[in-house]
C-alpha cells in the first residue's frame, strides 16, 4: 500500500537562486567564495571547516544555526549563499519502509526545471540510498527505459549532494539542534550507511560533478561514509575507470550483463568502442582491487538472451582472477521493451553455477514494490524516471556491492 507522507507545498516555479549554494563546493571552493565576499584570508580555513562541520556534519540549512559563528558574520554569510535543498515535489513510502522522493532542480542555463527520483531502501543494520548521476542518459542500453530518453542534462556536484541531504533531512538522520555545538558525530549507526551511483545516467560521463559529490559524501568531516560503502556504477567507459579508481576511491560496480561481444553490443551499445576484454582489463587494474574490495559485475536476467547455463559458465571464465561478485538483476520489463525476465528457475540456476565457481550471486525479493506501483501519481514530467528507479531499486535488492 503506498502511503504518501507528505508532498511540498504548491511552490513557484524553480530557477536557480539568485545566492550561490555552497553545497557541493570543495574546501577550496568554499574559501573563494569566502574571499570574494571579503572574509579576511587569514580566517578563511577556520571559516570554512565551520561551514563544513554545520553543512555535513550537522546538516543545518540556516545560517542563523552557526552557533560558534559570530552573529555578524551569520548575517553576511546568510546576504551572500544559500544551502537551500532541492524543494522536494512528492515523497512516498513504501509498506516496506523504502523511500522515494521526487526532486525538482532548478533551470541551468536556458534548460527547464528537472524532476529526479531518488530511493532509500533500509535494511537490517544499513540503508542504501539510490542516486542520480544525470537527467536522462546519452547512452542507448536496449533493455533500460533511460536509454530510450536523451540526455537532459548533467547534474552539479550540488543537486548529487542534495539528493543525500535530503534523505537524511526527511529520515532525521542527522544530529539535532539539542548535540551541543563542536560534540562529535558519530558516523556510524546512520540510516543512510551505503551510496549507490545507481539511479539515473551513467555517472563517468558526469565525472567531475560526481567526484566531487562522492569526496564530499565520503569526507570525514563531511558526510562521513565510508568509500567503502559508496559505490559507482557504470556501463563501462573503460578510460574513466582508472581515474574513479584513483580519484574517487569508491567501490565499483560494472553492467556486463553478456559474456559475447556480439550480444554486449546490442545490450550495451557502449561495448563497441570498449569491448569486453578491454573492459575486464581496466577492471584488473582497478586501483585498490583486492579482495576485501571486489568489483560487483550487474548482469540483468533477459529470458532466452543471456540466461543460459552456458553463459554462466562463460561469466566464471571471463572473471577469473578479477576478485569480484555478481548482482543478477531480475529484468525489470516497461511499456513497449521486447525482452522479458528470466524465469525464477533459470536465475537459480545460473545463480548456482556462479556461486559453486566461489562468487557471491544473491538474488534478493524487490522491496518497495508498491510504491513503484504509484509512480503514476507523480508528476508525468518524471515519466521516464520511473522504469529507471525501478531498475536500480532492483539492482540493489540483487545484492549491491558493499558489505
Ligand atoms: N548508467 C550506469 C548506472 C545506472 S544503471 C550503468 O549503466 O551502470 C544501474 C543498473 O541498472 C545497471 O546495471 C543497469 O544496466 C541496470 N538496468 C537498467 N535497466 C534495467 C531494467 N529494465 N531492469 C533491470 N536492470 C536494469
Ligand atoms: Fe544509461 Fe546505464 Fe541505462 Fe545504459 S543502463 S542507458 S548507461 S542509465
Amino acid at each position: 500500500m503506498t502511503a504518501p507522507l507528505a508532498t511540498a507545498p504548491a511552490a513557484a516555479r524553480s530557477t536557480v537562486s539568485e545566492k550561490p549554494s555552497l553545497i557541493g563546493l570543495s574546501r577550496e571552493g568554499i574559501g573563494a567564495e569566502l574571499e570574494r565576499i571579503g572574509v579576511e584570508r587569514k580566517q578563511i580555513r577556520m571559516r570554512t571547516a565551520q561551514l563544513w562541520n554545520w553543512m555535513y556534519a550537522r546538516g543545518v540549512t540556516d545560517f542563523a544555526d552557526m552557533l560558534n559563528v559570530s552573529k555578524d558574520m551569520r548575517s553576511t554569510l546568510e546576504s551572500a549563499f544559500t544551502l537551500k535543498r532541492p524543494e522536494i515535489v512528492a515523497e512516498q513510502v513504501s509498506e516496506d519502509g523504502t523511500r522515494k522522493w521526487l526532486m525538482r532542480f532548478p533551470a541551468r542555463g536556458a534548460g527547464r526545471p528537472v524532476e529526479i527520483e531518488t530511493v532509500y531502501i533500509p535494511e537490517i543494520g544499513r540503508g542504501t540510498l539510490c542516486v542520480s548521476s544525470q537527467v536522462g542518459c546519452t547512452l542507448t542500453c536496449s533493455f533500460c527505459h533511460t536509454g530510450t530518453q536523451k540526455l537532459v542534462r548533467n547534474l552539479t556536484a550540488e543537486e548529487i549532494v542534495g539528493q543525500i541531504l535530503v534523505a537524511r533531512d526527511r529520515l532525521g538522520d542527522f544530529p539535532d539542534a539539542t548535540t551541543p555545538v563542536g560534540a562529535a558525530v558519530p558516523s556510524e549507526g546512520r540510516l543512510v550507511s551505503n551510496i549507490v551511483m545507481m539511479g539515473m545516467g551513467e555517472p563517468l560521463y558526469n565525472f567531475d560533478n560526481v567526484k566531487e559529490a562522492l569526496l564530499i559524501a565520503s569526507d570525514g568531516e563531511g558526510l562521513s561514509l565510508s568509500k567503502r560503502r559508496i559505490t559507482l556504477s557504470t556501463s563501462g567507459v573503460v578510460p574513466m575507470i582508472p581515474r574513479a579508481g584513483e580519484e574517487i576511491g569508491s567501490m565499483l560496480a560494472i553492467s556486463l550483463h553478456a559474456v559475447r561481444d556480439d550480444l554486449r553490443d546490442l545490450l550495451v551499445p557502449l561495448n563497441k568502442k570498449y569491448p569486453i576484454k578491454e573492459l575486464l582489463d581496466a577492471c584488473r587494474n582497478y586501483p585498490g582491487l583486492s579482495n576485501a574490495r571486489r568489483i560487483t559485475f550487474e548482469y540483468v536476467m533477459l529470458k532466452d538472451v543471456n540466461d543460459s547455463p552456458a553463459d554462466a559458465r562463460e561469466l566464471v571464465r571471463l572473471l577469473k582472477g578479477i576478485p569480484a561478485k555478481i548482482n543478477l538483476i531480475p529484468f525489470n520489463p516497461w511499456p513497449g521493451v521486447n525482452y522479458q525476465c528470466s524465469d525464477w528457475e533459470t536465475i537459480e540456476t545460473f545463480s548456482d553455477i556462479v556461486n559453486r565457481a566461489g562468487y557471491a550471486s544473491p538474488i534478493r525479493t524487490p522491496r518497495g514494490r508498491d510504491i513503484l506501483a504509484a509512480c503514476g501519481q507523480l508528476k508525468s514530467e518524471s515519466e521516464r524516471m520511473r522504469a529507471r528507479e525501478r531498475l536500480a531499486l532492483e539492482a540493489m535488492m540483487a545484492g549491491d556491492a558493499d558489505e
